[in-house]
């Protein structure tokens, strides 16, 4: 496969500016509609102001559930998709998505069922404790839903003794725990780009760019700016689906060219954000499990194993503008009492907070004074001539990460509906990227390395890791790493030089924090400092042909970028690379 370059993208683009459907926003649900549209056959463009997931499709707990509390606020139905949806993408993208055994500690056995019924009632809004029969409701309610499409096992209960003895850092006052299994992923960024080079490949009338910014509209006609150039393509499509998150009712300002900021009012925004924590303590008092815990006021947190560190999450705060937010000290403060609720004598030290990262969740708006009680499902609202656009505008609002495809696939039906066009293809079970031909057991698995090891000479530990980061495709990985002198990164030796010139040929790479914050996992699992920052921006500027001015601006843009959103000081990322 080759990948064409962003130059030869922008000119087919110009050569057909006039696409069946035109969508603003690649994030994970703009992504997700891409790819059913693109498979269709449908003329698709999708543009992305900054690098595609980069918005909360970048900032999520790296959950992939069914959402255990959302059924305190009556939402089953969204609950039972997402873990049909969560199944679909075991299967579908086994080199990312994983069975994930989570621990909910229990305070107290009855506590929390006159609170339940209250808030299912809608009298109440406030979070109460929940004891062991609330918790036993939900979760076997949790296994009902998959009944029919079970793949994992099914909840379990433990007395104290038992508690203790696999998680003796609990709270002295827990009084019993349960475990059921959800999922994570580790790579969520990766597996939205996978998806846009999935479509590539089966569908040239599809474009997907990022850093293309929507500015502005006149009539039907949407002028799209290249953020490098500040060049504008005018594009003149049929039908226009805002996926911006939450920067919809923004966007809806651009496209009808309204005086006003914002024309509609759709979108409520919650901001979450998270820290990454190397601590051992912290690290085995997970028992290898994902906790999920309440905290000092009732709200659910959670904390599990992460690239060998933990990280912890999260917050959930009204704001009205989503940009430019990150973590915030008091929020840090915050989830570190959080996690003191539940393991009281474990310590973290400044020093071990390793990343920190924020997003907002595009929720719909809502007068509900408890951000944990606006509904998490997502629906898509179309605006048109009433409203004052010229071309029909289908806002996609809220949704989980892990709801992406179910969400596409019924956009894409009513878009198709609206084009008078027939479904030809499910992506229900479609694999994903590195998912393709992905062993289906360990042993399947561990022979498939031990293969490749043999065949291409690279240890079996370098194979493996190369399989963890990419699936299948780090077979193709390979082959271009033998392709030319290739050495592990100095600073970052379980990366290569080849191994990154593939990602930046082939993976719509623009900027550095491209690389370091999506496509690999550099910056979240704390690996990144001065050092690798200089050695991989040194193989950037050599294959983007960069002067000395146009690195020296990339080197400043980075670390920026990392400080302003990650709390990494240029002073921490130095200390980094001489220890
Ligand atoms: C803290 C937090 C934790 C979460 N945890 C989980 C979890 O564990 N599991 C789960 O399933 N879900 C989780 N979610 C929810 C999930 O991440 C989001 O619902 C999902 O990512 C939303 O995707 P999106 O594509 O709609 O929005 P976004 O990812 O925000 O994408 C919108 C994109 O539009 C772009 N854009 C904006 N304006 C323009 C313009 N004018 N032109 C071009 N592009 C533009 C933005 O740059 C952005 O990239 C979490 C969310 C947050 C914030």
């Amino acid at each position: 496969m080759s990948v064409p370059t962003r130059e030869n993208v922008l000119d087919t683009l110009r050569q057909n500016q006039t696409p069946q459907v035109l969508i603003v926003g690649g994030g994970i649900n703009g992504i997700g509609l891409y790819r059913e549209l693109a498979l269709q056959g449908i003329e698709v463009v999708l543009v992305e102001r900054n690098d595609f997931c980069s918005g909360a499709s970048t900032a999520l707990s790296r959950m992939i559930h069914g959402g255990l509390r959302y059924m305190e606020n009556g939402e089953f139905q969204l609950v039972k998709e997402s873990l049909h949806e969560r199944n679909n993408l075991l299967k579908n993208a086994p080199h990312y998505v994983a069975p994930l055994p989570t621990i909910v500690p229990i305070f107290s056995y009855s506590s929390g069922i006159w609170g339940a019924i209250r808030r299912f009632l809608r009298l109440s809004d406030k979070p109460t404790r929940r004891g062991a029969f609330i918790v036993k409701m939900g979760l076997t309610l949790y296994d009902l839903f998959t009944k029919s499409d079970q793949v994992m096992p099914k909840h379990i209960f433990r007395n104290k003794a038992n508690t203790f003895k696999g998680w003796p850092a609990f709270h002295p006052d827990v009084k019993c725990s349960a475990t059921y299994y959800d999922a994570w992923i580790t790579y969520p960024e990766r597996l939205g780009l996978e998806m846009i080079n999935d479509v590539g490949q089966t569908n040239p009338n599809a474009i997907a760019l990022n850093y293309m910014n929507v500015e502005g509209a006149e009539g039907k006609t949407v002028q799209v700016t290249d953020a490098l150039t500040q060049q504008s393509i005018s594009i003149t499509p049929d039908i226009i689906v805002n996926a911006t998150g939450a920067w919809v009712d923004f966007t809806n300002g651009a496209l009808s060219a309204s005086p006003d900021n914002k024309k509609t009012d759709i979108v409520g925004g919650t901001k979450g954000s998270h820290l990454v924590i190397r601590n051992d303590d912290l690290l085995a008092a997970t028992g290898g499990q994902m906790v999920y815990y309440e905290n000092q006021e009732g709200r659910i947190c959670i904390l599990f194993p992460y690239f060998g560190n933990v990280l912890v999450g999260s917050t959930d705060l009204k704001l009205d503008d989503p940009e430019g937010n990150k973590c915030e000290d008091f929020e840090r403060e915050y989830i570190l009492e959080s996690l003191k609720f539940v393991f009281p004598k474990i310590e973290i030290a400044a020093s071990e907070i390793l990343y920190s990262f924020s997003g907002v969740r595009p929720l719909p708006q809502s007068d509900s004074t408890v951000t944990g009680k606006i509904s998490r499902d997502h629906y898509c609202k179309v605006v048109s001539k009433a409203e004052g656009f010229e071309t029909p505008v289908l806002c996609m609002i809220g949704g989980k990460w892990t709801t992406f495809r179910a969400f596409g696939e019924q956009v894409a039906d009513q878009i198709l509906d609206m084009l008078e066009l027939k479904r030809n293809v499910s992506t229900k079970d479609l694999p994903i990227g590195g998912g393709r031909d992905f062993p289906r057991s360990k042993i399947g698995c561990d022979e498939w390395v031990n293969g490749l090891s043999v065949r291409s000479g690279l240890k079996a530990m370098r194979v493996k890791s190369l399989v963890e980061r990419y699936g299948t495709i780090a077979e193709r990985i390979i082959d271009f790493m033998q392709t030319g002198d290739d050495a592990p990164l100095a600073s970052l030796a379980s990366y290569s030089k080849r191994e990154i010139e593939y990602i930046i040929l082939n993976e719509h790479i623009v900027t550095l924090s491209d690389i370091l914050c999506r496509r690999t996992s550099i910056a979240i699992s704390g690996d990144v400092s001065l050092t690798v920052i200089n050695e991989i921006l040194e193989i950037l500027a050599s294959l983007k042909q960069w002067t000395k001015d146009q690195k020296q601006a990339e080197l400043d843009n980075v670390l920026y970028r990392l400080s302003h959103f990650h709390n990494l000081t240029e002073d921490v990322l130095r200390q980094r690379g001489i220890t």
